[in-house]
Parts: structure tokens; C-alpha cells; sequence
């Protein structure tokens, strides 16, 4: 049986649609509406097989009467799409989102959406963007980030989890401070040192083109250094707190490292790096 009748996912990209394949695959939802501002995604959407209709205007949302409407743009947009699904949307209508930061967004969120909204977070993706390159079984097996707070209806909670567990992901809910502080480290960070690596190396080429000699190591590391810079503006802008005080602790262990390789401590070097892979194997271990 379909969760929702009609649902209209506003950017219709990489995650929004693979949430509508998923939702198709797994007969989660009946009609699939997708809303972009970019034309070429909606033709792109419905191409992949995605959406069933789309619109680059937001004035078609009543027609489209959607029972669940996903955000799956990127992050700062969705202030201002939230302002404009007000009045535009049954009261019935349940509003999620895809997006990579909550916090005081989440707050921000439910003040103009009322208790109907129910943040969440897919902890899956890749660097690729657009919505030719989405995948149906992208959420299989992985964690859903669910950010309740003591406003947020129950209903609508019980609904978006479900639709979560019915394209195959395990949910976890997490409250939307926490998940900034523990995001901003485990995938912001990553984020913003791979482009700072990648930024490093331009920056000290020096007549020799640093970039025709990359080892495996370079590329594992660098990979999401491919991802789309307006979503990373995105989210480094608005986590901007927990980001810096990611990277001040950062700055501090490369430091550290920095100075047991210039003093030439050897034992406290391999006790350093040691640690980070035993640290990193245990990782292996856990997933
Ligand atoms: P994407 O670039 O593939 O797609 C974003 C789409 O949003 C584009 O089609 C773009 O035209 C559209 N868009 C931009 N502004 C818009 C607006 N104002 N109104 C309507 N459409 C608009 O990006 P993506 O990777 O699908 O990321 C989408 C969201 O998912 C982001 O909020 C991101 O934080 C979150 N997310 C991404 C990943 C990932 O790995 N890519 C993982 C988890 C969460």
C-alpha cells in the first residue's frame, strides 16, 4: 500500500532523485511531482523516469496538491521555499527535507512550516550531482537522521520514518543541535580539508603540474573534492560554528604533527600515527 498519494520533491538533483526512485521502487508513493528552478533537471527528472510532472514554478504546487513535499535542494534555499509552500499547501500536508544540516534550521524550519515538519537527513550520497547520476538503491542498508523536536507532530513523524524504512534505510533520530556538532565533524570536516587539500596543491605546483602524479592514496583522499561547491557553500555557511571549531581542532593536530616530523621525535610520531590507525582499522571493524 502507497505511505502518499502525491509527492512533490523541490530539487529534483542527485538526492531528490534518487528519493523518488526509491519511492517508486518500494511503492512508497503514488504520483511523484518534481519543482527545480533549473528547467534542464526537470527534463532530466523526467527523462530518468523519476518524476511523473514537473514545473519550475512554484505557483503549480496547488494543482500538483501534494500529501508530502521533500526539500532536496541545497540548504540555504530552504528559508525562502518554506516561506513560499506557506499558504500554498493543505494543512494536511507533511514537509521533510534531505538536507545535510539541521540545527537551528530545523527550529527555523518549524516556525514557518508548523509542527508538520519533520527534518531528516539520509546519511548516504556521493560526489556526483544532477539527477541523471541518481541511484534507486542509494538509501539500502544505510542511516536515516530523523531531528524531532518536542513540537514536531507525531504523525508526521511516524510517516516520514517509515517512509525511510521502507526504501531500506535504518533510522536513527538525533536531536538537531547534536547533529550539527557531530556532522560538522564527521563530514563537513572531511569535506572542507579535501578541498583545502586539493587548493594546497594548486597552490604549490610552482611551474611543475603537481596534478599528473596522483597516487591511489591522492585520489581515496580527495574524492569528494569533486563535490558540487554551492552545496558545500551551503552547508560550511550555515554549520559555520561547528565547522570552524572542526577545523581550529584540525589546524591543532596537524600542528602537532607538524612539529614531532620538524623536532624529529620519533617515538611520539609513531605513537601518533599508531593511534590514528588503530583508530582507523576499528572503523572497518564497526561497519
Ligand atoms: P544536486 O546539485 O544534485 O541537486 C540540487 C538541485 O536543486 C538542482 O537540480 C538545482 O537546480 C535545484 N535547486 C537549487 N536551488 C533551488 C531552488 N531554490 N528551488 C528549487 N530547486 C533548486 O544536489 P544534491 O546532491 O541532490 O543535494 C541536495 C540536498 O541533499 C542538499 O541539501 C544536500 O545538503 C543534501 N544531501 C546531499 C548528499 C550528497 O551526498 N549529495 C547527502 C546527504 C544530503
Amino acid at each position: 500500500m502507497v505511505l502518499f498519494e502525491r509527492v512533490l520533491i523541490i530539487g529534483v538533483g542527485f538526492m531528490g532523485g534518487s528519493l523518488a526512485l526509491a519511492l517508486r521502487r518500494k511503492n512508497v508513493a503514488d504520483k511523484i511531482y518534481g519543482l527545480d528552478i533549473n528547467p534542464d533537471s526537470i527534463r532530466k527528472g523526467l527523462e530518468r523516469g523519476a518524476i511523473d510532472e514537473g514545473s519550475v514554478s512554484i505557483g503549480n504546487i496547488p494543482s500538483f496538491d501534494p500529501d508530502l513535499v521533500v526539500l532536496a535542494s541545497p540548504v540555504r534555499t530552504f528559508r525562502r521555499i518554506a516561506e513560499d509552500l506557506r499558504g500554498k499547501i493543505s494543512s494536511s500536508c507533511i514537509v521533510t527535507d534531505l538536507g545535510s544540516v539541521k540545527g537551528h534550521l530545523v527550529f527555523e524550519l518549524e516556525k514557518i512550516l508548523g509542527s508538520r515538519y519533520v527534518g531528516g537527513h539520509p546519511i548516504a550520497g556521493t560526489e556526483k550531482s544532477g539527477v541523471e547520476h541518481s541511484l534507486e538503491d542509494l538509501f539500502e542498508g544505510k542511516k536515516a537522521v530523523i531531528t524531532p523536536t518536542p513540537r514536531t507532530d507525531p504523525k508526521a513523524l511516524e510517516k516520514v520514518k517509515e517512509l525511510w524504512q521502507r526504501v531500506g534505510s535504518k533510522v536513527e533520530l538525533m536531536d538537531p543541535v547534536l547533529h550539527d556538532w557531530v556532522f560538522g565533524a564527521v563530514s563537513h570536516l572531511p569535506h572542507a580539508v579535501a578541498f583545502a587539500l586539493i587548493d594546497a596543491l594548486i597552490h604549490m605546483s610552482n611551474g611543475v603540474d603537481l596534478f599528473k602524479y596522483p597516487g591511489a592514496g591522492f585520489r581515496d583522499f580527495t574524492r569528494i573534492a569533486a563535490s558540487d561547491p554551492i552545496m558545500w557553500r551551503d552547508i560550511f555557511l550555515e554549520n559555520k560554528e561547528n565547522v570552524l571549531k572542526a577545523i581550529d581542532v584540525y589546524i591543532s593536530s596537524l600542528s602537532n604533527l607538524r612539529e614531532l616530523i620538524a623536532e624529529g621525535k620519533e617515538k611520539l610520531l609513531t605513537d601518533y600515527l599508531k593511534e590514528a590507525k588503530t583508530r582507523r582499522l576499528k572503523l572497518e571493524q564497526e561497519s
